[in-house]
Parts: structure tokens; sequence; C-alpha cells
């Protein structure tokens, strides 16, 4: 096209971050809390409704809780989804999912302005569930979209204080037995604008990052059993101390990764010491593998020497070693042709640019298997995030909507 690339204006991020940022800021340690259906997550959807309406979308809110702002198109009957989840993590910050939509609607309010109505339809979404931080319901929003919510899930999870899903949907207005109205059949795309969540575009001073994949991820649990002895009475070399071994192999696993190179992580993050004596040989240590990368082949290879490695260290030191596969996430490729135009709206708007895999979870995970999807990142200040201090300057939002728009622009008109 020849007409001027759309350009979202930094003083109107700043004024959409600021405002709903208010909403579930806790006082007066800071940071965020909008949990899945309660009192902010209600107000955070009814401000976005109201500038939905402002800008002249068509809103409504879905069986579980999602709402939407819709731009009818003028031909086809297909929809172009963009937006992200509302809520947050537990004293989070302003940015994570929040971004996604308030650039969802500076980007569509500015096309309206410079383009009219689009071709096909353009709808803004604001996912009700992403976090997991309430409710062990990952991707609700998303999943409600697709279909793909379990029947029992409603009234099976609970949140710390004992209230099943199915009860705190009620509370705000919502019918858990409708949740399977709440699919959708004609969403032909998807696009999420995300804060990375990491440091590489900050520390480059790269302005966007084209996701190419979000990472899969496999988690473990690895059982080191030895034998529980007295602390100062058994020499060195008789011992068989399951946390020397347990040690040796959380080595292993990160210098493997360390060896794979960027974008491979392995991260030991949970240990428990049978007995837990301080003058007891530890008998059973029982600790968590997180392996991330955004490669199915890679995530195999890796995974598959962690466990090589865990048994010969075993071996050598006289011990058993126990490893299980407690979760196990494929890797999401991003739409290549989606991928493109979100390059080459970037470079009509001469800002940089860079293919990048996710090494977060987001809701396109969720999408890019049954629709095209493709998600736009912008730097995280030292790459801080799910924390009060995360920050992105309103320039860079500004620019993430600008060419939010100018994808959302080449896909929908
Ligand atoms: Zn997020």
């Amino acid at each position: 096209m020849s007409d001027p690339f759309p350009k979202v204006a930094t003083r109107r991020m700043e004024e959409l971050v600021t405002e709903l940022g208010r909403v579930g800021e806790q006082q007066p340690g800071g940071g965020l809390i909008r949990f899945a259906y309660d009192d902010a997550w209600r107000a955070a959807g009814a401000l976005v409704a109201r500038w939905m309406t402002e800008v002249g979308l068509q809103v409504r809110t879905d069986a579980v809780g999602n709402v939407f702002g819709r731009l009818p198109g003028t031909e086809s009957a297909s929809t172009v989804l963009t937006g992200s989840h509302i809520d947050t993590v537990r004293f989070g910050g302003r940015y994570d999912g929040a971004l996604g939509i308030l650039t969802g609607l500076a980007a569509i309010e500015e096309l309206i302005r410079t383009c009219g109505r689009p071709r096909r339809s353009l709808e803004l979404v604001a996912l009700c569930e992403e976090e997991s931080s309430r409710f062990a319901a990952d991707f609700f929003g998303s999943r409600a979209m697709l279909g793909t919510i379990g029947p029992d899930e409603p009234d099976t999870l609970r949140d710390a204080d004992g209230v099943t899903l199915a009860a705190a949907m009620r509370r705000v207005g919502l019918d858990p037995a409708a949740i399977g109205s709440a699919r959708r059949t004609d969403v032909e795309a998807f696009v999420e604008l995300h804060i990375e969540q990491g440091r590489v575009l900050y520390d480059e001073g790269t302005q966007i990052g084209v996701v190419s994949a979000i990472t899969g991820l496999r988690w473990l649990d690895v059982t080191v059993t030895g034998r529980a002895d007295h602390a100062g009475a058994t020499p060195m070399d008789l011992r068989l101390d399951a946390m020397q071994g347990a040690a040796e192999m959380t080595q292993a696993a990160t210098a493997l990764a360390e060896a794979e190179g960027r974008p491979a992580v392995a991260t030991c993050g949970m240990w428990q010491v049978h007995p837990g004596g301080v003058n007891i040989v530890p008998e059973r240590v029982t600790f968590s593998i997180d392996l991330r990368h955004p490669g199915e082949a890679t995530l195999d290879r890796l995974a598959g020497r962690i466990r090589q490695e865990c048994e010969r260290i075993a071996t050598r030191r006289g011990l058993e070693v126990t490893l299980d596969d407690t979760k196990a996430v494929a890797p999401a490729p991003m739409d290549e042709p989606l991928q493109k135009v979100i390059a080459e709206a970037a470079e009509g708007q001469g800002v940089s640019a860079r293919p990048m895999p996710s090494g977060a979870g987001h809701d396109s995970q969720m999408w890019a298997p049954h629709v095209p999807t493709a998600m736009i990142f912008v730097p995280s200040v030292e790459g801080r995030s799910h924390c009060p201090e995360e920050y992105t300057p309103a320039e860079d939002c500004a620019v993430g909507a600008s060419v939010l728009a100018g994808t959302l622009r080449d896909i929908a008109y």
C-alpha cells in the first residue's frame, strides 16, 4: 500500500497503560492483583469494554468472561483476532497481558481513523484468564474459545480458599453450564502483542521481536536414593549420599543447556531432602528439572542426555535414580507468512526488528495449532516481568501498537 503507515501516539499508550494499571493495584506494597473473576478483574473488564465502545466497536462478553470489541468487515465472515489476557500474577506489573489488549485497542482505533472499515472483521479480545494465578486453569479464556475446556474443570478446580471455578464464575454473573457457547470457529488469524519478559531486545536496543516459536517445555521430577548414615561416624568414602549425587546431576543438566547455548534453558528450582537432618547423610533427594527449547528435536535430545547423565552419575556413586516426566508442552511455531507481515510492518515503520523465540508461555501457543498465529514482542526494561518493576516505556508501547496496526491492516483490509 502506498498510504502512510498507521502510527499510534505515545501519549495515547501512556494514558491507557496508566489507567488500566491502576485497576487492581495493591497498596502500599506495589504490584497488581487481578485474578480471574475477582473484583479488580471485573472492574478491568468493564473499563476495557467502555474503551471499546468509545472507539466504536461492538462489545460483547462471552460465557467465560472474555470481553470482545468487534469491528465488522465489509466482505468476509472471517475474523482477525488480536488481544491478550487481562488477569495478572500475584503482585505483577502493568504490562504483562494488558499491553496486548491496549495496543490492540489503540491500533484498531488508529485503523478506523485512517482506513475505515476492514474487509475481514477485526476483533479485539481481553482474555479472561491465562496466568493460573487463582485456579490451575491456564489459558482458560483461549481454551474456552477453542472448545478445549474439560467438562469437569469448573467444579473440580479450586482456588486457595476452596472456592470452585464454577462458584467464582457465578459470583460475577457467568453460567459455567454455558462454557460451550464460548467456542469460536470463525477466527482465521490471531496476532498477540506482548512484552518480551526477558532482556534480549532491551540489551540489543531492538524495538520489535517477531516471535518465531513459543518454547516447548519438559518437566522432570528426579528422585535420587542413597542411604541415611551418621554424619560423624561414616567416612566420606563409605557414604551413599543422595544429595551429592543430586548436586552433580543438577550441574550436569544445566551444563548441557549451557553447552547447547541460547535459547536452551534448564532450571532445577524445587528441592526436597529427606530426612533433612543437619547430622544425617541425606538418604533421598527429589528435585525438579524445567527444560525449555523452541525445537522439539532439540528438546528430545536434551531430555535424553539429561536422563543418561543422571543414570551415569547414579551408577558411579552407587545410588538409585528415577526420572518421572510430569509435564510436556510441545513448542508452538508461529505462522511464517504472518511473521513476514509483522517484519514488513516494522520495516514500514522504520523500526528495528529481529526474529526470536519466546521462552515464556502465551495464549498464542493455544491458538497456533488451530489458526495462523503470530506474536509481536516489545522490550522489557532490564528484562523484568512478573513483578511490580515490570516496565516498557510508552514510546516502545506506541511503536509496538503501530507495528500491530500495520500488521492488522495488511491482514484485514
Ligand atoms: Zn502474559
